[in-house]
Order: structure tokens, then sequence, then C-alpha cells
């Protein structure tokens, strides 16, 4: 889709801090974390909804965010990799990958903009674990 700013990213047109990618996903750092290593993990093709998409797509998304979570639970020696997805903000499926520490930390509300110059040390450290 043109004018969808996740679509953008995908194409290179717009820059992110990437962590991990595949084929078919790309996963980056959220530029408003909610807590240090907030990372949303996307589908490359272009899906406003993730119950829409087909099961094999559906599936591979979160497996995705699965393997994503993994690494950042071990990069920031946490208890839990938190997950949300709710798609308001942006109309293209991404799935919210929070370290936390404890309840009551997976609050959007909780999201401010972070130095691109930490942004882009920690994705270093979460692509080269
Ligand atoms: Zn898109």
């Amino acid at each position: 889709m043109s004018n969808c700013l996740f679509c953008k990213i995908i194409a290179g047109e717009i820059p992110c801090h990437k962590v991990w990618e595949d084929d078919a996903h790309l996963a980056f750092l959220d530029i408003n974390p909610i807590r240090e290593g907030h990372t949303l993990v996307i589908p490359k093709a272009h899906a406003p909804y993730l119950f829409d998409m087909d099961d094999p797509s559906y599936q591979s998304v979160l497996a995705t965010a699965k393997q994503v979570a993994g690494r950042l639970k071990e990069v920031f020696q946490v208890l839990r990799i938190g997950v949300a997805v709710e798609g308001f903000a942006v109309d293209h499926v991404h799935v919210h990958l929070v370290p936390l520490t404890g309840a009551g930390q997976l609050d959007p509300k909780l999201g401010k903009p972070a130095d691109p110059a930490v942004l882009a040390q920690l994705a270093e450290r979460i692509k080269t674990f």
C-alpha cells in the first residue's frame, strides 16, 4: 500500500532500527517505546488485521514473534516478553513485543519518544546477540 508507513519502512523509504528480518517478516524497535527493547514484528506483505490473515501467514507472524521474543528475553534478561496487537495507529499488522519485569507494564500510555542514538545502539545489541 503506497501510503502505509510500515510498507514504506519495508521498502526502505523510511529508516527503522531493524533487529531481525527474513523473507516475509521484519522486526524493528518502536520509536515510542513503552519500555527498553519494545519491538514491532510485521509481515512484509501488507495486511490490515491480524485475524483476517490466512492461517499460514498468521501463524508465521506469530512464530516470528516467538523467535524475536526469545532473543529479546535473553538480551534484556527479563522474566517475560509481553505481547500486544491493537493496530489502530498504523493499519498494517504489527505485534508489539515488550520486555517486562512485572505486571502492569504493558500500557501503551507509557510510550515515550526515544533518542535515535540509543535505539541504534539497542538494535545493534539485539541484532548481534
Ligand atoms: Zn502496509
